[in-house]
């Protein structure tokens, strides 16, 4: 069977992780989870005092902290998944917090952030055999990816998975909060001048609202065997 690239877009909190991870780990692909990244830089960005109270982004320093930022994914043989580093610390945990949720999307919006991103994710995937999740995986990273899904859900739906994945890990959470930060995120992934959120053309779109896990991965094989035959 030949390697492939698979690049798998969506909204946030819509299950695209779930889905990425559990068929790159079906099929013995890497996975990498790009949202980690642009989260990564979120925290590193609070942690340096690079917001102001009004959210604000103190660019040019960020600009100039760049460099320094360097983000790794070891693979976790207990969860079977890929944890990230940020700067050699683990970072799994800190950067799902709300506060890096609420933090994320604007600094996703500057163009020399995406530009070291992008060229990082592109030389990961440079071998092929990867499965890659995020907003413009199909679009600009692998443009020529041979097989490209696009993942929607209502918002309601994706507010509901993301407060029960906090409960379940014991963190607070707050389904109106969550709401508002899933639907504010929509509006900036999918209205910003670099890298907008879209369906690539040639993408297979899932609504996986009313799916389950199980039906989801089906879905995804059989999509992946029509493709690397
Ligand atoms: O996928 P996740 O929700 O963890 O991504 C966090 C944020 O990172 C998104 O809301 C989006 O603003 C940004 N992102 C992006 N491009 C990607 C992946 C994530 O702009 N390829």
């Amino acid at each position: 069977m030949k390697k492939i690239t698979i690049a798998i877009d969506g909204f946030s909190s819509c299950g695209k992780s779930t889905m990425a991870k559990d068929l790159a780990k079906e099929i013995g692909y890497i996975y990498v989870d790009t949202g980690a990244m642009y989260r990564s830089v979120t925290l590193f960005a609070l942690r340096n005092n690079l917001f102001d109270a009004d959210g604000n982004i103190n660019i040019e320093e960020l600009e100039k902290l760049m460099p320094e930022i360097k983000i790794s994914f070891k693979f976790n043989p207990s969860t079977g998944r890929p944890d990230t580093y940020l700067n050699g610390e683990l970072v799994e945990k800190e950067i799902r917090t709300l506060e890096v949720s609420n933090h994320v999307s604007p600094i996703a919006t500057i163009p020399f952030v995406r530009k070291a991103l992008v060229a990082q994710q592109q030389q990961m995937g440079k071998e092929k055999g990867i499965v890659m999740d995020g907003r413009d995986i199909g679009t600009t990273v692998f443009p020529d990816a041979e097989l490209k899904i696009y993942v929607t859900a209502s918002p309601e739906v994706r507010a509901q998975r993301r407060y029960d994945e906090l409960q379940a890990k014991g963190m607070p959470a707050n389904y109106e909060d969550i709401l508002k930060n899933v639907q504010e995120r929509d509006y900036i992934d999918t209205h910003r001048e670099v890298s907008p959120l879209k369906k690539a053309e040639d993408a297979l779109e899932l609504d996986n609202s009313h799916m389950t896990i199980t039906e989801q991965k089906q879905w995804l094989i059989e999509a992946f065997k029509k493709v690397a035959k």
